[in-house]
């Protein structure tokens, strides 16, 4: 297999100083590939600035100049959780465009599938807002770039970071052409995600929302992908499937409270991978999004890239959460999404 990496450090210019969502996540994250020997495995895909015209497939003209304008005047806050530095833009335009890098060579078949390690990250981003961390929506404006570029009609979007991704959500809401599948916690930031929140118009049933209660884990994320995912993805025929890869679903992460393991996470791209070589020749591109525990974060994109990359042995040096409380009623819960969405 060929597996693309899209890094650049510009990413890494996007300063926002002891925030957690800093650029100490992608330099612990590279050096670990390199000290792992993965680096040297993977092709290396150079990214570029995402244009205007591709930001406004998702994006308000007004609001992609505000965020220009705000960084070229210095920086700061634009929304309580998201604070930018003078090189955030730049750095915002390089993180779409490299998704759509990743995307382009996985298509065209340069590479068999690929990760893009981005910073900014995306799914939060609304039309005309940043919200928690993200400033322009990477993985929506791929999904857009597929369709047209490359004449698709299906694109899968595939959303396993603890957060709700409410913005690439809003983007496709009413959208046939993607589908958007989440597992979140729930109630959590944002506060959107929940069930029975399955689309609209010509959209509806092509949003499927997977909340998680806090104390699920590997157990729970494995089935809500295989009983759930797998299905809805082998009705809608995706040709190219999108992962918002955020690793703070894992149990070390302190911004969030399930307790999935690097294994799981592990595993969860192996469902995915198998998904695309049954459902589209194997076209798959993680982009990343959340996590913010540094080891963690490196781990879990080591062990990802490692099942890109066709390995089948899992490094887990953090293991499972110390035992708290069982998980109940999910089987209740499977069961009600299940229904809604006529599994
Ligand atoms: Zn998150």
């Amino acid at each position: 297999m060929k597996t693309g990496l899209v890094y650049d450090p510009i990413y890494l210019e996007h300063d926002t100083g002891d925030h957690v969502e800093n650029s100490r996540r992608l330099v612990e994250a590279i050096s670990y590939l390199k000290e792992t020997g993965i680096k040297e495995k993977l092709t290396c895909l150079s990214p570029r600035p995402a244009s205007l015209e591709e930001l406004e497939t998702i994006h308000a003209p007004a609001y992609i100049s505000y965020v220009k304008s705000k960084a070229e005047s210095g920086g700061g806050w634009l929304d309580p959780d998201t604070v930018i530095s003078p090189k955030s833009y730049e750095a915002a335009l390089y993180a779409a465009g490299g998704v759509l890098v990743a995307a382009e060579a996985v298509m065209k078949g340069k590479v068999d599938n690929a990760f893009a390690l981005v910073r900014p990250p995306g799914h939060h981003a609304v039309q005309d807002q940043a919200m928690g961390f993200c400033i322009f929506n990477n993985v929506a404006i791929a999904a857009k770039f597929a369709l047209s570029k490359f004449k698709l009609n299906h694109v899968l979007i595939a959303d396993f970071d603890v957060h709700h991704g409410n913005g690439t959500q809003d983007a496709f809401y009413a959208d046939p052409q993607v589908l958007y599948f989440s597992t979140h916690q729930y109630p959590f930031y944002p506060g959107t995600g929940w069930m029975d929140e399955t689309g609209t118009g010509e959209g509806e049933g092509t949003t499927v929302n997977f909340p998680m209660a806090a104390g699920w884990g590997d157990e729970e994320c494995l089935r809500a992908f295989n009983e759930v995912l797998v299905p809805v993805a082998r009705r809608f025929q995706p040709q190219l499937i999108l992962v918002s890869a955020g690793f703070d679903a894992h149990w070390a992460d302190h911004l969030a409270n399930m307790k999935v393991t690097i294994t799981g996470f592990a595993q969860m791209a192996m469902i995915l991978k198998e998904l695309a070589a049954e459902l589209c020749q194997g076209r798959l591109v993680f982009t990343l999004e959340g996590g913010y525990n540094l080891r963690v974060v490196a781990h879990s994109i080591k062990a990802v890239f490692g099942v890109l990359l066709g390995n089948s042995e899992i490094d887990d040096p953090l293991g499972k959460a110390p035992p708290t409380r069982t998980p109940e009623r999910f089987d209740e819960h499977i069961e009600a999404i299940k229904r809604i969405h006529h599994l």
